[in-house]
């Protein structure tokens, strides 16, 4: 053991199957090397003498199979060296995918589609890199469908999306997320509207198939499944519609017994349920610590991440240019619906948002539906269910100009004029 100083660096040994365990200061960076021997974090392969940094927060495990030495110099918050890893488990589940997709190859069938479940702070999103990158190192193409709409790893807070994985994630920025598929939700929990939840779980899983149906790879490769650690109530059902609109095959719970039960007695005997420990170096994250990692998303969608540097463009949008809705009327009794009409149709009902100063720091998705689409329910359930083609930020509105100014990714014009709002603000400091 022993922590990093600042200055010079610390150094590690590391005995086979054991993993160093650091987290970064606020407002600080923490350089790592592998000096010898093999290491890997989170599934990503560690070259050997590369420098890698990370930045302030980072919560990282190195883990060696072999055995490594490593190099840590910069502030860390702590930094130990743990034998106490699920990581054999976690690797013999890796195997058994594999071998489903072997089966699978052979017999001209697809290959696992797995839900990882578990209430928050367990992992998840670790395990689910973890068997991507495991996956994508033996030359298989699996599938991320991201549906933890409030820490995304594919895109912005607020979204879900599907990302066709060709490569591991890279150690310090995770996996490359060119042409993501991606559906505007607009809020951080499935909560608020739980109804379009489950509708855009059902399309992710329709444009899944239907990939699946035209390319071998994908459907061999199968698809690895995040979701949202709220897993009571109308969270628990959103899991169950899941497994079902996905037809998984496998559903690996983390750390909670009782959410194990409940979906062995709840779902088809044929989906093999697995409860699987959680690690003891998930750290867990506070409110604010999750409001951070949100803002740092959106900021890294529009500036870019360390090395490659995005610049924004903030232009004015008329008004009478854009079509902005929100998606879900404000929910009224039951006993005051108009004849025929159910809760479900006021939670996927597009409301029209004439724009005005409290438009102020919302994110927009901007919606790849056709301009010219047809008109009333079919071009609704159209923009609905259409996938969004980037995401602009208000940062001014004039109601007396008629012109709001928005931070956009690429200069004007927006490439499509139909706008969803979402919960979700963000104040550029920049
Ligand atoms: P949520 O559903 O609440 O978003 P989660 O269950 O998906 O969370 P992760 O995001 O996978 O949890 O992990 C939480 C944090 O713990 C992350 O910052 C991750 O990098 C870190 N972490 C995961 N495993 C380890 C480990 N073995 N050692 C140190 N840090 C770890």
């Amino acid at each position: 053991g022993g922590g990093a100083g600042s200055g010079g660096g610390s150094r590690f040994d590391l005995e086979k199957e054991t993993e160093l365990r650091f987290e970064v200061e606020a407002g600080e960076r923490v350089q790592l090397e592998l000096l010898s021997g093999l290491a890997e974090v989170f599934g990503s392969e560690l070259n050997r003498n590369k420098k890698y940094t990370f930045g302030p927060g980072s919560k990282i495990a190195v883990f060696t199979w072999q055995g490594c030495s490593l190099s840590l110099s910069g502030k860390t918050e702590v930094a130990y060296v743990s034998k106490d890893t699920p990581m054999l488990l976690y690797l013999n589940t890796h195997a058994a995918l594999e071998q489903m997709r072997r089966q699978a190859e052979k017999d001209n069938e697809r290959g696992p589609r797995v839900m990882v479940v578990g209430p928050t702070d367990v992992g998840k999103s670790t395990v689910c890199r973890l068997l991507l990158n495991y996956a994508v190192r033996l030359g298989r193409r699996p599938t991320l469908v991201e549906l933890d709409v409030g820490q995304s790893s594919v895109s912005v807070p607020g979204t879900m999306s599907a990302l066709y994985i060709e490569r591991p994630a890279d150690v310090e920025e995770g996996f490359s997320v060119q042409a993501p598929l991606v559906f505007h939700f607009g809020s951080t929990s499935p909560g608020t509207n739980i109804k379009l939840y489950n509708k855009l779980t059902s399309c992710l899983a329709e444009v899944f198939s239907q990939r699946c149906e035209v390319n071998r790879k994908a459907s061999v490769g199968g698809c690895i499944i995040n979701t949202c650690g709220w897993v009571k109530g109308s969270g628990y059902q959103a899991l169950v519609h899941c497994a079902s609109a996905f037809q998984v095959d496998v559903v690996l719970v983390l750390d909670q017994e009782r959410l194990y039960n409940e979906l062995k007695r709840d779902l088809p005997h044929f989906v093999r349920v697995v409860l699987l420990p959680k690690s003891g170096g998930v750290v867990e994250r506070s409110k604010d610590c999750r409001r951070e990692t949100r803002d740092d998303k959106i900021r890294e969608y529009f500036y870019g991440f360390r090395g490659t540097t995005f610049y924004p463009h903030a232009f004015d949008v008329r008004f009478s240019d854009v079509r902005i809705y929100k998606i879900g009327a404000p929910s009224i009794p039951d006993s005051c619906l108009p004849l025929g009409m159910s809760q479900d149709d006021t939670q996927l009902k597009l409301v029209p948002v004439s724009p005005g100063r409290d438009l102020t720091h919302h994110v927009l998705s901007v919606s790849c539906v056709e301009d010219d689409a047809e008109g009333g329910e079919s071009r609704s359930r159209g923009i609905l269910e259409s996938p969004v083609c980037g995401f602009i930020v208000v940062t001014a509105v004039d109601t007396q100009a008629q012109v709001m100014t928005v931070l956009a990714p690429a200069p004007r014009p927006l490439p499509r004029h139909t706008l969803l709002i979402m919960d979700i603000r963000f104040i550029d400091l920049k």
